[in-house]
């Protein structure tokens, strides 16, 4: 088959949508401040609370308040400054508990906390990257204020029991957090069934624009606004709305929850395609994660004897776009913390790919990568002085 782009790289970003793209092109026109009291301000502000309740009904938060923010990242920072400001302003519960393998922009946001004298625990996951329930036990106590565990993780898609850390965060008194940004769009999702205080997202994880996301707050649970300025959110986050990329993302939303069942199951399908495929052709290989808590579109392998950058470039060059875990800081190239984390052996580690599909990939395409990626295996073993 010839071939040009094959994207296998969902879980960094997807395409648009391209009812996503009409609503966006049209919203263009809407371009009066949501804010301002004329009829081109309330046409814009009408628009983006449609936008909300869909993004209300994928997550199943009808009475949550649903704070838009510039992605996931934002959302992240939000609810940590929240409880930092609540830790200085005295509250008798002064510990934050997280995982150890979080998004950056959790583990980034408590490392720097840590930095400023502030306690952050952060509680370990077993060899398929799930959160260890004993050890999060032992942490738990009655000084913890927050409880951050993500749903779904990026890298090896592993799928947390956010209800059980809820329940036994609650026991405690203390909030939880859960950074969704993976699962939306691929699991159903229920903030009320979750029973969560605070949930992050990000439209650009589910064929919406970049740029924008919300945090998720459950009525009654506390807040402070990260970005003062203007009344916007209600004062929960100031700034000019971005109505195409609002409206973008509540299109997205209402797309996500009436594909959701089919296209987990065609995604799941996708994957464990090319997982037979990638065993049943290649020796020697390890797929991370957990088999029976895995987000549909993500798998994770890694390939000893093989570095995961020179995988990805070979893959490139076939047309074939995926992803390594590892990151490249100051010129080096780090293993993926996310599997060092999780118990895999460095080597292991430095070899893996992450392949994640989305709502545009086929069969056949499966079928491309598995013609390609024996050979080039083989050839970076061969390569390879170990
Ligand atoms: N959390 C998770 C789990 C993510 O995968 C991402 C995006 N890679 C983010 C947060 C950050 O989202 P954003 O790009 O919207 O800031």
């Amino acid at each position: 088959m010839e071939q040009s782009i094959i994207y296998l790289d969902n879980n960094a970003t997807t395409a648009l949508h391209e009812d996503v793209i009409a609503a966006m092109m049209s919203a263009n026109a809407l371009y009066g401040n949501a804010s301002s009291m004329h009829e081109m301000g309330r046409k814009a502000l009408a628009a983006i609370e449609e936008s909300r309740r869909a993004l209300g009904d994928l997550i199943d938060a009808p009475e949550a308040a649903i704070v838009f923010t510039s992605g996931a990242s934002e959302a992240n920072n939000t609810v940590f400054n929240l409880f930092r400001q609540r830790i200085d302003l005295g509250s008798s519960r002064k510990r934050i508990i997280t995982t150890t393998i979080e998004h950056p922009s959790i583990i980034e946001t408590a490392n720097y906390l840590k930095t400023l004298g502030y306690r952050v625990d952060f509680c370990p996951v077993d060899r398929s990257g799930r959160v260890v329930m004993s050890e999060m036990e032992k942490l738990m106590g009655d000084d913890v204020a927050l409880v951050s565990v993500m749903l779904g993780n990026n890298e090896i898609g592993t799928i947390q029991p956010v209800k059980e850390v809820a329940r036994l965060a609650r026991r405690h008194g203390a909030y939880v957090h859960t950074d969704a940004t993976q699962a939306i769009g691929k699991i159903a999702v229920s903030m009320q069934d979750l029973d969560v205080d605070y949930l992050s997202l990000s439209a650009h994880k589910f064929y919406g624009p970049k740029g924008i996301g919300a945090l998720v707050v459950k009525k009654g649970a506390p807040y402070a606004p990260f970005v003062h300025g203007g009344h916007q959110e209600d004062g929960r986050r100031a700034g000019t709305y971005n109505n195409s990329a609002i409206i973008g993302m509540g299109v997205a939303a209402t797309i996500a929850k009436r594909d959701l069942a089919q296209e987990g199951a065609r995604l799941w399908a996708l994957r464990e395609m090319l997982r037979e495929g990638i065993e049943a052709s290649i020796p020697n290989v390890v797929v991370n994660g957990s088999r029976e808590h895995c987000l549909p579109g993500t798998l994770d392998v890694s390939f000893p004897r093989a570095e995961g950058e020179s995988i990805l470039l070979y893959l490139d060059l076939e047309g074939i776009m995926v992803s390594t875990g590892s990151a490249c800081a100051s010129g080096s190239l780090e293993p993926s913390y996310v599997l060092l984390a999780s118990g895999v052996d460095i080597e292991l580690a430095h070899g893996s790919i992450r392949f994640s599909f989305g709502r545009y990939n086929t069969e056949d395409e499966v079928r491309y990568v598995l013609e390609k990626l024996p050979s080039i295996i083989k050839r970076l073993r061969e390569m390879s002085i170990r």
